[in-house]
C-alpha cells in the first residue's frame, strides 16, 4: 500500500480543504407560476420552459390530482371561451348599430318617413 511521505499539517490540510465549500445554486424566476428555477431547466412544478409547456407534471400525479388539474383546464377554457363570445356579441350589436345609422341617413336623403 502506497503510504505519503509526511504528515499533512492541520494547516496544509485545512488550505486544501478551504475551497470544498458548496456553493449556493444561482435560482431564475419561473416565467409562468413564478417559482425558483434551475436556469436552463424545464420548471418542475408546472413543467413550463420559456412559456412553454414541456413537460405534463400531471401525468406523474396521482389519478385524482389529475382529474382536479383538467377540470381547472376545462373551467379556463370555458371562461375564455365564453369571453370570445361576450366579445363577438359586443362587435355584431355595434355593427348593427352602424348599419341602421347608415339605413337611417340614406332614408333621410332619399327623403322616406
Ligand atoms: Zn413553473
Amino acid at each position: 500500500m502506497p503510504h505519503p511521505k509526511k504528515k499533512t499539517t492541520k494547516a496544509a490540510r485545512n488550505q486544501r480543504r478551504s475551497h470544498h465549500a458548496l456553493k449556493a445554486i444561482n435560482l431564475a424566476t419561473c416565467e409562468s407560476c413564478g417559482k425558483p428555477v434551475k436556469s436552463h431547466h424545464a420548471c418542475t412544478i408546472c413543467g413550463h420552459y420559456k412559456r412553454k409547456e414541456v413537460i405534463n407534471v400531471a401525468k406523474k400525479l396521482p389519478k385524482k390530482e389529475q382529474q382536479k388539474i383538467e377540470k381547472k383546464k376545462a373551467k379556463e377554457a370555458n371562461k375564455e371561451l365564453k369571453k370570445v363570445k361576450k366579445e363577438t356579441t359586443k362587435l355584431k350589436k355595434t355593427e348593427s348599430k352602424k348599419e341602421d345609422i347608415k339605413e337611417g341617413m340614406k332614408s333621410v336623403v332619399r327623403g322616406d318617413k
